[in-house]
């Protein structure tokens, strides 16, 4: 099992975020967690990523407990994150904004990080052609993409992406989606929040449904969107 999470409880203050959310992910999978807004997504991603601290409960990554490792330590294991509203550094180019990705990486001095900017413009050939422009001045869905291929340059293992179609027009939603199952094809494991659970769902291999805070069902994507309960809840009915 590549990421194991068990029982995790997080707090904010004294609201309970999340409440004995256990879920895995194993080696080669989409695994997206998907519910309604302040079901407790981004919660349990930052928390993976290391930004929130755990009340209880515990992360295993490749089998080592890392529930304590510091957020900045986290991708040299193979964790990387996009966050939830793009969080580009602005001031900076494109390339620039690829390199800091690299940052946390033993060979980012070697041929292997230029390869691995080539496979993001391979993947968004628009940041190609902008690879010079600060990236302040891009669109939004061009900085969604930019926060993407950033978190790719850290080549990870794991990559968790935190809503990344939120805010994108429906066009750019489909082609970010194909985007993530390439990435996936390609080698990468993802673990996905998402609102539009439909392409999610479809999209994924495994999906867990959060409710105020706790894993309410779980299955494969398939079945969740094929599921009379999850298409009225989530799904629009259709
Ligand atoms: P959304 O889809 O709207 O982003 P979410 O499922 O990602 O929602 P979280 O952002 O994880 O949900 O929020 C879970 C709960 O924790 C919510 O009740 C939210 O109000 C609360 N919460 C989140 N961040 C904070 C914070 N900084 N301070 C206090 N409460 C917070």
């Amino acid at each position: 099992m590549l990421l194991e999470v068990e029982d995790l409880c997080v707090n904010y203050g004294r609201i309970e975020a999340i409440r004995n959310v256990s879920f895995t992910v194993e080696e080669g999978e989409v695994v997206t967690l998907i519910g309604a807004n302040g079901a407790g997504k981004t919660t349990t991603m930052k928390t993976v990523s290391g930004l929130r601290p755990v009340r209880a409960g515990t992360i295993r990554f490749k089998g080592e407990d890392i529930t304590a490792v510091p957020p900045h330590e986290r991708p040299v294991l193979g964790i990387a994150q996009s966050p939830e509203g793009r969080g580009c550094f602005v001031g900076m180019t494109v390339t620039e904004n690829l390199d800091m990705g690299a940052y946390a990486r033993t060979d980012r001095k070697t041929p292997k990080v230029k390869e691995d900017r080539d496979r993001v413009f391979g993947l968004f050939p628009r940041l190609a052609e902008r690879r010079t422009q600060i990236a302040g001045t891009m669109s939004g869905g061009e900085q969604q993409m930019l926060a993407i291929g950033r978190a790719l340059m850290a080549s990870p293992t794991l990559l968790l992406l935190d809503e990344p179609s939120m805010g994108l027009a429906p066009k750019l939603i489909q082609q970010i989606f194909d985007i993530i199952t390439e990435i996936n094809k390609q080698g990468t494991t993802v673990l996905l929040v998402e609102q539009n659970a439909a392409q999610a769902l479809k999209r994924a291999h495994r999906a867990y449904i959060l409710e105020t805070g706790e894993v309410v069902r779980e299955g494969t994507g398939e079945e969740l969107a094929n599921d009379p309960a999850v298409k009225a809840a989530y799904l629009g009915g259709d």
